[in-house]
Formats: C-alpha cells, sequence, structure tokens
C-alpha cells in the first residue's frame, strides 16, 4: 500500500474509534482511565510525522522545497481520508453493504414491506444479509443499530492495513 493511503487508513481508524469511543476504548483499566484519548493523539502525531517523512523525501527526490510537498502531500492525505470515511463514518453505510437483487421472489424489504424487484439495488445488513430499500434502513439505524428482523447489532466494517 502506498504512503499517502496507509496514512489515510491510520487517521481514519483513529477518527472511528474516537466516533466509537466506549465501544472501541483500548484502556483497560478504569482506574487509570482519564477518559481522554491519549493513545489517539499519539497515533494522530505519528500521522504527522509520517506526513513530513514522505514530504521530505519527495522534497529529495524531485528537487522541490518541502513547504510545496508538505502541502501536496497533506492534501492527498485529505482526498484520501474523505473517500475512506464516506464508506465507514457513516454507520448506515458502514455496517450494510450494496446489493444488487438478482432474482425475481427475493422476498420483501422487512421495514416497508414491499417486494423486492430483480435488478433493484438495495442495503443487505453487514452480519445476517437481511436486505431492505437504502432509504428504509437508513431511517432505521438512525434511531437504532441493529437488524430490523433479527436484531443483531451492527457492525461497522473496519479497514485494517
Ligand atoms: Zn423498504
Ligand atoms: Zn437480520
Amino acid at each position: 500500500m502506498d504512503m499517502v493511503k496507509q496514512i489515510a487508513t491510520l487517521e481514519a481508524d483513529i477518527l472511528n474509534r474516537l466516533r466509537h469511543w466506549g465501544r472501541y476504548s483500548t484502556i483497560d483499566d478504569p482506574r487509570t482511565s482519564t477518559g481522554n484519548s491519549d493513545k489517539e493523539s499519539m497515533e494522530w502525531k505519528t500521522c504527522d510525522a509520517m506526513k513530513k517523512e514522505l514530504a521530505m523525501s519527495r522534497a529529495r527526490e524531485t528537487n522541490r522545497d518541502f513547504g510545496t510537498t508538505i502541502l501536496e502531500v497533506q492534501w492527498e492525505v485529505a482526498i484520501e481520508l474523505g473517500r475512506i470515511l464516506a464508506e465507514t463514518i457513516d454507520p448506515a453505510i458502514a455496517g450494510t453493504d450494496d446489493v444488487k437483487i438478482e432474482k425475481e421472489d427475493d422476498g420483501a424489504c422487512g421495514i416497508c414491506l414491499e417486494d423486492l424487484k430483480k435488478g433493484e439495488k438495495v442495503r443487505a445488513m453487514g452480519v445476517c444479509g437481511h436486505k431492505f430499500h437504502g432509504h428504509c434502513i437508513i431511517q432505521w439505524i438512525k434511531r437504532k443499530q441493529n437488524c430490523p428482523l433479527c436484531r443483531c447489532a451492527l457492525e461497522p466494517k473496519k479497514y485494517t492495513f
């Protein structure tokens, strides 16, 4: 994986952990835990150091000044981060998959009870695979983080190296 993607993936992972604080907390001992995000801010500094390192090597290789290459790197990482976050930070998108209905009679949307038509694009729950219209499941997930049919928990996809 190239360096830009690697940094963006790391940043996305930090942001996702902060967002699900408590659920993904890596602090083991509640007595020493202050509930803040020391680990995440450390990792964030690591990302900054990686960007500087990359910018420095680009400056050397292409004979440009560091001021230009660091802006270029920050910009590229921001674009990549945006792309990753679009798929991970929204629980409705992160916990469900894009599915195309392949056959007639593939059942109904568990929320509005309308038949799912062949060729229609719907969202399937990542864990149980139950299918719903995108606009139906998004309304549900805003209130509850589980499957309306079987109640299994919505599991956001994780991006790893
Ligand atoms: Zn529906
Ligand atoms: Zn289900």
